[in-house]
């Protein structure tokens, strides 16, 4: 877009000026009262400060049943009290299929083992790197949402 004061190319900035609301580079974002800055690029794809993703534990087939063999519960009874197919679970205690994080977790509440793992995805991000840089608010509320988890 066109600034529309001296018409250089990139307007990426919204002022008013007398009422009008004008498209303008960043030159002329001075010119009148600044509505809208262009967004920092790494605004557009918010990074977390360390991203985790949940991966089902190796072996996750044998946790499973051996925490339902030392609870004596028969298969079909697990099944029932996680609301889960019978033949589904068999599948899942065979490592024939992964189980997805929801019935992970159910399986964890109700064997008391652990499944899932946290592992780190992407290269981690140095917050103290970040701080003052470009920071804009969301990142800022980012950051203390997640540090009180
Ligand atoms: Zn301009």
């Amino acid at each position: 877009m066109e600034c529309e004061i001296c018409g250089a190319d990139g307007a990426g900035y919204i002022i008013l000026v007398e009422g009008a609301k004008l498209n303008v580079c960043r030159d002329c974002s001075g010119a009148g009262k600044l509505l809208r800055a262009p967004a920092p690029p790494r605004a557009a794809a918010p990074a977390r400060a360390a991203r985790l993703e949940l991966e089902v534990a190796d072996g996750y087939g044998k946790l499973i049943a051996d925490a339902r063999k030392r609870m004596g519960l028969p298969l079909e009874v697990l099944a029932e009290r996680i609301n889960e197919k019978h033949s589904f679970l068999e599948r899942v205690e065979h490592e024939r299929t992964l189980p997805d994080e929801k019935l992970a977790r159910k399986l964890e509440k109700e064997l008391g083992i652990k499944l899932l793992q946290e592992v780190s995805s992407g290269a981690p991000v140095d917050v103290k790197d970040r701080q003052g840089a470009g920071m804009t608010l969301g990142d800022i509320l980012e950051i203390q949402k997640g540090k009180k988890k």
